[in-house]
């Protein structure tokens, strides 16, 4: 049994978390074994995130954190990794003293080497060598998520767009696509563990495979809907300038693939979107989105925005907001701009006041507002098909209706919208009656962020088109 425990705190998007997986695996062959108790740890892993300053001050704020507990252990190691790490390097030690190890993106194979070296020389370490020369990703450690019924898949990593407010072609590197044979080994594995819903992973997966003359995006797709057992499949993140007709084929006509795509748009603005180096036009943007509308009526359609670019106007601002007017998305994530080190917007003159950035956003987050809660409205009275992730974190106490021993359980629409619902269960039983299962279930009402509804009735596992037809009630 082994006696030594690693905590990895990640911050940041899901392609830190499937790293964490891969540090995990590397500090298991090393006899570590993961808990979630700081307090045990032997190791401390923080995972960091540098895409806006406020995910760098959290990881610096958790560092500084863990300062009591190496006075307490003097032997506990801790480390660095992710896009902080790799930015700042060697800097990292000088400001948090009590770190002894920074890696960065590209040296996470190199731990198994690392972490043994500062076990036995008690001596400080970074690693961030970063090759031009494109990184392939590598598989999924064999450590099989448990219970698990959605998951993330890397398909390709690192990016080639160079927007100008963006780090992460600085700290992952150049792009680079996984062989569609190695993916569909690794969906095929977790599909045989119970996974039933894959979200393909990338940067930027609509260039999947150009670079590598492999497979096209819209052709893996096809791959990966062929795989028996998988019910649901998402991708992210599009870049609208290469997102296509064939991809919107796709998304047609392979019925595992979900009703939903995320293509973030940052501005409504061409003057904006031109210094964002964004590489398309608003009127490029909005033709997309007619014809994706146009050829999948219903699909469920998310963006990101960044308000407050460098020297975004009111003019500039006002043409974001008529854009979401004309698209009316399901929802979105907007973030106020913030200077990232490396990013070639730092030297952008006119600079926006935190004051008319922090009123822009909430300018637009109240107007789409308006828009998820119409849509989601729009739901109730329809059935409509769920995947069930398991029972939900937020439990409830009881009321005549829902006696205290109903379970809550949680699932998503095709649209990845949340729903929630009650069954008659006993939580302490630790019956599994829902999870992995699509359960058609009746839209009662709506709330700003979720769905709630009554389930109807439990599908098969191969389900219908997509298997998630929405039924009239
Ligand atoms: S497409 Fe732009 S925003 Fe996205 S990762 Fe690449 S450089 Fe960053």
């Amino acid at each position: 049994m082994p006696n030594k425990y690693f905590y990895i705190n990640t911050i940041g998007c899901q392609m830190n978390v499937y790293d964490s997986e891969q540090i995990a695996a590397r500090l298991v062959g090393l006899g570590y074994q993961q808990t979630g108790v700081l307090e045990v740890a032997d190791l401390v892993i923080v995972n960091t995130c540098t895409i806006r300053a406020k995910a760098e001050q959290k990881a610096f704020s958790f560092l500084g954190r863990l300062a009591n507990l190496k006075i307490k252990n003097p032997g506990l190691i801790i480390g660095v990794g992710g896009c902080v790490a790799q930015q700042e390097g060697e800097k990292i030690l000088r400001r948090v003293p009590h770190i002894d190890l920074v890696f960065g993106t590209q040296a996470i194979d190199r731990l198994s080497l690392l972490i043994p070296k500062i076990e036995s020389k008690r001596c400080r370490v970074v690693d961030v060598g970063l090759t031009e020369k494109p990184v392939r990703p590598a598989a999924r450690p064999d450590r099989r998520p448990d219970g698990l019924v959605s998951t993330f898949v890397t398909i390709m990593r690192g990016c080639d767009n160079f927007c100008t407010y963006c780090v992460v072609p600085h700290v992952r590197g150049r792009e680079v696509s996984r062989h569609p044979d190695r993916i569909m080994e690794e969906i095929r594995g977790l599909v045989q563990s119970g996974v039933k819903e894959v979200t393909l992973l990338g940067q930027n997966v609509n260039s999947y495979g150009k670079k590598e003359g492999l497979c096209s995006f819209p052709e893996l797709l096809a791959r990966v809907n062929s795989i028996e057992g998988l019910q649901r499949i998402r991708f992210t993140t599009s870049h609208p300038k290469d997102f296509g007709s064939s991809l919107i084929d796709a998304l047609k006509t392979n019925e595992k693939v979900c009703d939903h795509i995320h293509l973030p748009v940052q501005s409504g603005s061409d003057r904006i979107l031109n210094r964002m180096n964004r590489k398309y036009t608003r009127e490029l943007y909005l033709d997309k989105i007619a014809e994706l509308k146009d050829t999948c009526p219903g699909i469920a359609i998310t963006s990101d925005f960044i308000v407050g670019f460098p020297g975004e106007t009111e003019a500039d601002f006002n043409e974001t907001l008529g854009l979401m007017e004309i698209v009316k998305f399901d929802g979105l994530f907007a973030f106020v701009y913030s200077d990232r080190p490396n990013a070639p917007a730092v030297q952008f003159k006119n600079k926006i006041s935190e004051a008319v950035k922090k009123k822009r956003l909430q300018t637009l987050l109240e107007l789409q507002e308006n828009f998820t809660r119409m849509k989601n409205q729009a739901l109730v009275g329809c059935v409509q098909p769920i995947l069930v992730e398991g029972t939900s974190k937020k439990q409830f106490s009881g009321s005549i209706n829902h006696p205290q021993s109903a379970v809550q359980w949680t699932g998503r629409t095709s649209t990845n919208k949340i729903v929630n619902f009650y069954h008659n269960d006993n939580p302490q039983s630790g019956a599994d009656i829902f999870s992995g299962k699509i359960v058609l279930t009746k839209i009662e009402k709506a709330y700003a962020h979720s769905l709630w509804g009554k389930p109807v009735e439990v599908k098969s596992a191969t389900g219908g088109r997509k298997g998630e037809e929405s039924y009239a009630a």
